[in-house]
């Protein structure tokens, strides 16, 4: 399956259609955006990581009954996946306070949650990706129905139960991620975009250490030697 024409260029992702009106291909590209884009670099190899990583993520959870988008890895940097009308809510899922909740709701940082907490921030750059409740999503009818946000709750849990014992048994605290989602060709919601250190957060289980964008955002360095490691965690590579 070859790339016919740009589709759509996102900050980390080009989209490209095939000969197949139901399929796409992702690009992921070297570059790292944060804070809506003001901040800016790149680093060679990132795309490839997070589309590898991405990769095993989505076969994992293939594999234990969520939906997803992936077909298949073309390349290092080439994800073959199914077409979707994107549903326009990131979905965020938290185990552990940090980020935009600590700093809104001055939960200190690093308290683990009495439950997992799962939010939806609307997806657009321009108003900077707003908070929304139910309500706002149905006013801004980026769902059909409050059956629809059940539903991408119920997912989200579900990956969420999914993904945090399989890396805390990595020796990575899944602190939290955010998700999107779209409806296929037959009108089902399944999990798109990508899983992976650009828009998770790892802490190390024994020092803490962050293992995610973070290193980027915060200016700390080291960003492509934690995704390795994580690629190689879920490979079962543990060093
Ligand atoms: P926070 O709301 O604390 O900034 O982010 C919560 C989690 O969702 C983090 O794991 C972060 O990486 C992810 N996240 C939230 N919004 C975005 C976004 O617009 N882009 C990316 N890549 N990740 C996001």
């Amino acid at each position: 399956m070859e790339k016919r024409e740009l589709l759509y260029e996102g900050k980390a992702k080009k989209l490209f259609t095939t000969d197949d009106s139901n399929l796409l291909i992702s690009e992921f590209k070297d570059d790292l955006t944060a804070f809506n884009g003001a901040k800016k670099s790149s680093e060679t190899g990132k795309g490839a990581l997070n589309n590898k990583i991405s990769t095993e993520l989505f076969k994992l959870l293939e594999s234990q009954g969520v939906p997803t988008h992936f077909v298949a890895m073309l390349d290092d940097n080439h994800m073959l996946h199914k077409r979707v009308d994107v549903i326009l809510i990131e979905v965020i899922v938290r185990n552990i306070a940090t980020g935009s909740l600590s700093k809104n709701l001055g939960i200190p940082d690093g308290k683990v949650l009495p439950f997992t907490l799962v939010e939806f921030d609307y997806k657009n750059d321009e108003l900077g990706d707003p908070k929304l409740n139910d309500q706002h999503c149905l006013i801004l009818e980026l769902v059909e129905s409050t059956q629809e946000l059940d539903q991408l709750r119920a997912m989200a849990r579900q990956i969420n139960d999914i993904l945090r014992p399989f890396f805390k048994e990595k020796g990575l605290n899944l602190v939290d991620f955010k998700l999107e989602f779209g409806k296929d060709a037959d009108g089902n919601i399944i999990l798109a975009d990508e899983i992976s250190p650009d828009n998770c957060r790892f802490w190390d289980i024994e020092t803490g250490e962050k293992m995610d964008k973070d290193r980027f955002r915060q200016g700390m360095g080291g960003l492509k030697v934690a995704y390795e490691e994580v690629l190689h965690r879920i490979l079962g590579e543990h060093s």
